[in-house]
C-alpha cells in the first residue's frame, strides 16, 4: 500500500498510519455541551503514508479529492480569517500542523499522501479520521511521544479554529482513544473515559449502519445555530453548560428558561445524557438487546426536540424498527448522514432490505448499507 506515496512523490515513505470513522452508538449534540458520548470506532480508515521533509515544507495529496499535491510552508501556517480561505480539504491536515507547532511541538516538513475508506459528509466523521490520522502521523514522524487525548485535542481544535467548523471533541476522541471490540463512554467536560465491552455477535446481535447518501444543504447552518442555541439557554439558566442540569432539575430549568424555542434544545440535551447513562448501566448488566428502545428514544428527541433530523432518517428508523429491530437511531449532526440500527443477527437481512425497499418506495436514493463492528482507534499500520 504504498504505491500512492511513491507515484506521487517518487519515493518511498517512511511509514503508514491509520485512523477510524466512527459512529455514535448514544449521545449526540451533547459534546459541545460538556456532556456525554459513547462512539465507536469503524472498520474504514483514513490511511496516510507519511516522510518527513528537512525544508519546512509541507505536502499533502489525498486520493480522494481533486486537485493534485498541495504545497505550503509548516512556519507559515496560520487559521484565515472568518471570511478566509480556508483552503478545501486540505485545510484538515494543514490546521493539525498549526495546531501542533501552535502548541510548541517540534514539527516541521512532510510529504503525506491519504487514502480514506470512511464515506466523506456521510455522520461518519471522515473529517476527524483525517485529521487524526495526521496527527499521529507527525507524532511518529517527529518522534514527540504525545498520548492519543493530547493529539485528539489539538485535532479538534485544528477543526474549529483553522478550519472554521465548531464541532464537539467526540470525533476526533473517538478515532484517537477507541479500541477494537470497545464502545467509548465519555465524558467531554473532563475527557474521563472508559472502553465498555460491546460484542454484539456474542449476544446473536448486530449493529447495521444505513448511510442515506444524502447531506442535506441546511445541515452546517443549523449545527451553529443549535450550538448557539445552547449556549444560549446555558446562559439563561447560569450554568457553564447544559451539562450541568440532571433530570431532576430539569423540570424546574424548562420553567425558568424563558424562550420557549430553547425549552427543547434544553430538554434534549439532558434527557440525552441521561441515555448515555442508562445504556452504559444495561451494558454493564449484559442487557445488550434492551439498548434498543433507547435509541430508538433518542431518535425521537433529536427529530422532535433538536429537529436535526430528516425524512431520511426517519425513514430508515421508522422502515427498520417496523421490520423487527430493536432499535434505531440518526448517528451524526443529522440533515442526512447516517443511520445506525440494532437488530437480532438473524434478523439482519430481512430488515436491511426492508429498508432498501422503503427508501425505493418513497423515491429515495438507494442508501448503503453496512455492519459496524467496532475496530481500533488510531494507530501506526507500519513496523516502526
Ligand atoms: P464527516 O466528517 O461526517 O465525513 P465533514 O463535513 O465533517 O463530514 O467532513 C468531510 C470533509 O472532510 C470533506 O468534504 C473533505 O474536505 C474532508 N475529507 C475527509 N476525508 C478526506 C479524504 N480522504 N481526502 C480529502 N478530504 C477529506
Ligand atoms: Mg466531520
Amino acid at each position: 500500500m504504498t504505491e500512492g506515496f511513491r507515484a506521487v512523490y517518487g519515493a518511498a515513505p517512511e511509514g503508514v498510519w491509520a485512523a477510524p470513522g466512527r459512529v455514535n452508538l448514544i449521545g449526540e449534540h451533547t459534546d459541545y455541551n460538556d456532556g456525554l458520548v459513547m462512539p465507536l470506532a469503524l472498520p474504514h480508515t483514513c490511511r496516510v503514508e507519511a516522510a518527513r521533509r528537512e525544508d519546512g515544507v509541507l505536502r499533502l495529496h489525498s486520493a480522494d479529492a481533486s486537485g493534485g499535491v498541495t504545497e505550503l510552508r509548516a512556519d507559515a501556517l496560520a487559521p484565515p480569517g472568518a471570511a478566509g480561505d480556508r483552503g478545501g480539504w486540505a485545510a484538515y491536515p494543514a490546521g493539525v500542523v498549526w495546531a501542533l507547532r501552535d502548541a510548541g511541538h517540534q514539527v516541521g516538513g512532510a510529504d503525506l499522501h491519504f487514502e480514506s475508506s470512511v464515506p466523506t459528509g456521510a455522520g461518519l466523521s471522515s473529517s476527524a479520521a483525517l485529521e487524526v490520522a495526521t496527527a499521529v502521523a507527525l507524532d511518529g514522524l517527529y518522534g514527540l511521544g504525545l498520548p492519543p487525548q493530547r493529539l485528539a485535542e489539538l485535532c479538534r481544535r485544528a477543526e474549529n479554529d483553522f478550519v472554521g467548523v465548531p464541532c464537539g471533541v467526540m470525533d476526533q476522541m473517538a478515532a484517537a482513544c477507541c479500541t477494537a471490540g470497545h464502545a467509548l463512554y465519555l465524558d467531554t467536560r473532563d475527557l474521563a473515559r472508559r472502553q465498555v465491552p460491546f460484542d454484539l455477535a456474542a449476544r446473536g446481535l448486530r449493529l447495521l449502519v444505513v448511510d442515506t447518501r444524502v447531506k442535506h444543504a441546511l445541515g452546517d447552518g443549523a449545527y451553529a445555530e443549535r450550538r448557539a442555541g445552547c449556549e444560549a439557554a446555558a446562559a439563561a439558566l447560569g450554568v457553564a453548560a447544559l451539562r450541568e442540569i440532571d433530570t431532576a432539575g430539569l423540570p424546574s430549568a424548562l420553567e425558568r428558561l424563558g424562550d420557549a424555542e430553547l425549552r427543547p434544545l434544553l430538554r434534549h440535551v439532558v434527557t440525552e445524557n441521561e441515555r448515555v447513562e442508562r445504556i452504559l448501566r444495561l451494558l454493564d448488566a449484559g442487557q445488550v438487546h434492551a439498548i434498543g428502545p433507547v435509541l430508538t428514544e433518542g431518535h425521537a428527541s433529536l427529530r422532535d426536540d433538536f429537529r436535526v433530523s430528516c425524512a431520511e432518517l426517519d425513514l430508515a428508523v421508522e422502515a427498520s424498527t417496523a421490520a423487527g429491530a430493536l432499535g434505531a437511531r440518526m448517528t451524526g449532526g443529522g440533515f442526512g448522514g447516517s443511520a445506525i440500527v440494532l437488530v437480532r443477527a438473524d434478523a439482519a437481512d430481512s430488515v436491511a432490505k426492508a429498508v432498501t425497499e422503503s427508501f425505493a418506495s418513497a423515491g429515495h436514493r438507494e442508501p448503503r448499507i453496512f455492519e459496524a463492528v467496532p475496530g481500533p482507534g488510531a494507530r501506526r499500520v507500519t513496523a516502526a
